[in-house]
Protein backbone atom coordinates (compact mmCIF):
# COMPACT_ATOMS: atom_id res chain seq x y z
CA UNK A 1 0.00 0.00 0.00
CA UNK A 2 1.23 3.44 -0.79
CA UNK A 3 2.26 5.70 2.31
CA UNK A 4 5.29 7.72 2.46
CA UNK A 5 4.77 11.58 2.28
CA UNK A 6 8.52 13.21 2.06
CA UNK A 7 8.66 16.70 2.35
CA UNK A 8 11.53 19.01 0.71
CA UNK A 9 12.72 22.42 -0.13
CA UNK A 10 15.43 24.89 0.81
CA UNK A 11 16.79 25.75 4.05
CA UNK A 12 14.72 27.73 7.30
CA UNK A 13 11.17 27.67 4.79
CA UNK A 14 10.30 25.93 7.50
CA UNK A 15 10.42 21.94 6.99
CA UNK A 16 10.30 20.34 10.21
CA UNK A 17 7.75 23.11 11.42
CA UNK A 18 5.51 21.11 9.01
CA UNK A 19 6.87 18.06 9.74
CA UNK A 20 5.96 18.80 13.68
CA UNK A 21 2.81 19.87 12.66
CA UNK A 22 1.76 16.97 10.86
CA UNK A 23 3.02 14.69 12.86
CA UNK A 24 2.11 16.81 16.59
CA UNK A 25 -1.39 17.58 15.43
CA UNK A 26 -1.79 13.00 15.27
CA UNK A 27 -0.16 12.19 18.16
CA UNK A 28 -1.81 9.08 19.39
CA UNK A 29 -0.52 7.12 15.74
CA UNK A 30 2.93 9.10 16.15
CA UNK A 31 6.17 6.83 16.72
CA UNK A 32 9.64 7.50 16.61
CA UNK A 33 12.19 5.75 14.48
CA UNK A 34 15.29 4.37 16.51
CA UNK A 35 18.28 5.40 14.94
CA UNK A 36 17.45 8.77 14.12
CA UNK A 37 20.07 11.50 15.16
CA UNK A 38 19.39 14.99 16.34
CA UNK A 39 16.08 15.90 14.40
CA UNK A 40 13.77 13.13 14.03
CA UNK A 41 13.43 12.58 10.14
CA UNK A 42 10.62 9.87 10.09
CA UNK A 43 7.37 9.60 11.67
CA UNK A 44 3.76 7.97 11.44
CA UNK A 45 1.52 10.51 10.74
CA UNK A 46 -2.57 9.92 9.97
CA UNK A 47 -5.32 12.65 8.34
CA UNK A 48 -8.91 11.51 7.99
CA UNK A 49 -9.05 7.82 7.67
CA UNK A 50 -5.01 7.47 6.21
CA UNK A 51 -1.74 6.48 7.82
CA UNK A 52 1.13 7.53 5.99
CA UNK A 53 4.78 7.90 6.88
CA UNK A 54 6.19 11.38 6.61
CA UNK A 55 10.36 12.25 5.93
CA UNK A 56 11.86 14.79 6.58
CA UNK A 57 14.84 15.06 3.81
CA UNK A 58 15.74 18.68 5.34
CA UNK A 59 17.17 16.48 8.17
CA UNK A 60 19.17 14.16 5.73
CA UNK A 61 22.80 16.35 5.41
CA UNK A 62 25.75 16.24 3.71
CA UNK A 63 28.73 16.93 6.04
CA UNK A 64 30.82 19.46 3.40
CA UNK A 65 27.28 21.70 3.35
CA UNK A 66 27.47 22.24 0.03
CA UNK A 67 23.99 23.62 0.12
CA UNK A 68 22.84 23.29 -3.89
CA UNK A 69 24.40 19.12 -3.80
CA UNK A 70 22.28 18.70 -0.27
CA UNK A 71 18.83 20.25 -1.73
CA UNK A 72 19.74 18.37 -4.81
CA UNK A 73 20.17 14.75 -3.08
CA UNK A 74 17.63 15.12 -0.31
CA UNK A 75 14.78 16.02 -3.54
CA UNK A 76 16.28 12.74 -5.20
CA UNK A 77 15.64 11.00 -2.06
CA UNK A 78 12.29 12.30 -1.66
CA UNK A 79 11.39 11.38 -5.34
CA UNK A 80 12.69 7.48 -4.93
CA UNK A 81 11.20 6.79 -1.19
CA UNK A 82 7.93 9.02 -1.94
CA UNK A 83 4.62 8.49 -3.39
CA UNK A 84 3.83 12.21 -2.70
CA UNK A 85 6.09 14.97 -2.10
CA UNK A 86 5.53 18.28 -0.38
CA UNK A 87 7.33 21.06 -1.37
CA UNK A 88 7.84 23.76 0.99
CA UNK A 89 8.71 27.59 0.07
CA UNK A 90 9.14 30.57 1.80
CA UNK A 91 6.05 32.96 1.04
CA UNK A 92 7.38 35.85 2.77
CA UNK A 93 10.67 35.83 0.47
CA UNK A 94 8.91 34.51 -3.09
CA UNK A 95 10.32 32.05 -5.46
CA UNK A 96 14.28 32.10 -5.42
CA UNK A 97 16.91 30.06 -8.06
CA UNK A 98 16.70 27.37 -5.79
CA UNK A 99 13.10 26.87 -5.34
CA UNK A 100 13.06 26.68 -9.23
CA UNK A 101 16.03 24.14 -9.34
CA UNK A 102 13.82 21.87 -7.07
CA UNK A 103 10.64 22.19 -8.89
CA UNK A 104 12.45 21.66 -12.38
CA UNK A 105 13.69 18.06 -10.71
CA UNK A 106 10.14 17.25 -8.95
CA UNK A 107 8.45 17.66 -12.41
CA UNK A 108 10.86 15.37 -14.21
CA UNK A 109 10.12 12.61 -11.67
CA UNK A 110 6.41 12.99 -12.41
CA UNK A 111 5.55 12.00 -8.78
CA UNK A 112 2.62 13.96 -7.37
CA UNK A 113 3.67 17.39 -5.63
CA UNK A 114 2.18 19.34 -3.41
CA UNK A 115 2.89 23.11 -2.80
CA UNK A 116 3.16 24.66 0.65
CA UNK A 117 3.60 28.39 0.60
CA UNK A 118 4.87 28.86 4.34
CA UNK A 119 5.27 31.71 6.45
CA UNK A 120 1.57 33.33 5.00
CA UNK A 121 1.00 34.00 9.03
CA UNK A 122 -1.64 36.32 8.18
CA UNK A 123 -3.91 37.27 5.34
CA UNK A 124 -1.95 40.18 4.30
CA UNK A 125 0.53 37.89 3.55
CA UNK A 126 -1.93 35.87 0.76
CA UNK A 127 -1.37 37.82 -2.33
CA UNK A 128 2.08 36.58 -2.21
CA UNK A 129 1.18 32.77 -3.47
CA UNK A 130 0.67 34.28 -6.86
CA UNK A 131 4.37 34.07 -7.76
CA UNK A 132 4.47 30.57 -6.85
CA UNK A 133 2.22 29.77 -9.88
CA UNK A 134 5.83 30.42 -12.05
CA UNK A 135 7.08 26.98 -10.77
CA UNK A 136 4.30 25.11 -12.69
CA UNK A 137 3.58 22.66 -10.26
CA UNK A 138 0.30 23.41 -9.71
CA UNK A 139 -1.79 25.35 -7.19
CA UNK A 140 0.18 26.87 -3.84
CA UNK A 141 -1.52 26.58 -0.85
CA UNK A 142 -1.27 29.32 1.80
CA UNK A 143 0.27 28.00 5.31
CA UNK A 144 1.66 29.21 8.31
CA UNK A 145 3.18 25.78 9.76
CA UNK A 146 4.24 27.72 13.14
CA UNK A 147 0.63 29.01 13.62
CA UNK A 148 -0.63 26.01 11.85
CA UNK A 149 -3.00 27.33 9.56
CA UNK A 150 -3.23 25.60 6.35
CA UNK A 151 -1.60 22.35 7.43
CA UNK A 152 -5.07 20.81 6.88
CA UNK A 153 -5.77 21.51 3.34
CA UNK A 154 -1.55 20.54 2.69
CA UNK A 155 -3.03 17.40 4.14
CA UNK A 156 -6.42 16.86 2.08
CA UNK A 157 -4.33 16.99 -1.12
CA UNK A 158 -1.71 14.85 0.10
CA UNK A 159 -3.97 11.86 1.42
CA UNK A 160 -5.93 12.59 -2.31
CA UNK A 161 -2.80 11.74 -4.02
CA UNK A 162 -1.66 9.23 -2.24
P1 LIG B 1 13.72 24.08 7.73
O1 LIG B 1 15.16 24.45 7.67
O2 LIG B 1 13.09 24.14 6.38
O3 LIG B 1 13.47 22.77 8.43
O4 LIG B 1 12.98 25.22 8.58
P2 LIG B 1 12.55 25.24 10.12
O5 LIG B 1 11.30 24.45 10.33
O6 LIG B 1 13.72 24.88 10.96
O7 LIG B 1 12.16 26.77 10.27
C1 LIG B 1 13.10 27.80 9.98
C2 LIG B 1 12.67 29.07 10.70
O8 LIG B 1 11.43 29.53 10.17
C3 LIG B 1 12.43 28.86 12.20
O9 LIG B 1 12.87 30.02 12.86
C4 LIG B 1 10.93 28.70 12.29
O10 LIG B 1 10.43 29.09 13.54
C5 LIG B 1 10.46 29.65 11.20
N1 LIG B 1 9.14 29.27 10.66
C6 LIG B 1 8.71 28.04 10.29
N2 LIG B 1 7.43 28.08 9.87
C7 LIG B 1 7.04 29.37 9.99
C8 LIG B 1 5.81 30.06 9.69
O11 LIG B 1 4.80 29.50 9.27
N3 LIG B 1 5.82 31.41 9.92
C9 LIG B 1 6.91 32.07 10.38
N4 LIG B 1 6.81 33.38 10.57
N5 LIG B 1 8.06 31.46 10.67
C10 LIG B 1 8.12 30.12 10.48
MG1 LIG C 1 14.77 21.38 9.24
Amino acid sequence: MKGVVAIVGRANVGKSTLFNRIVGERISIVEDTPGVTRDRIYARASWLTRDFSVIDTGGIELANHDFVKEIRMQAEIAIEEADVIVFVTNGREGVTAEDQMVARILQKSKKPVVLACNKIDDVAFRDNIYDFYSLGIGDPIPVSSSHGIGVGDVLDQVVRLL
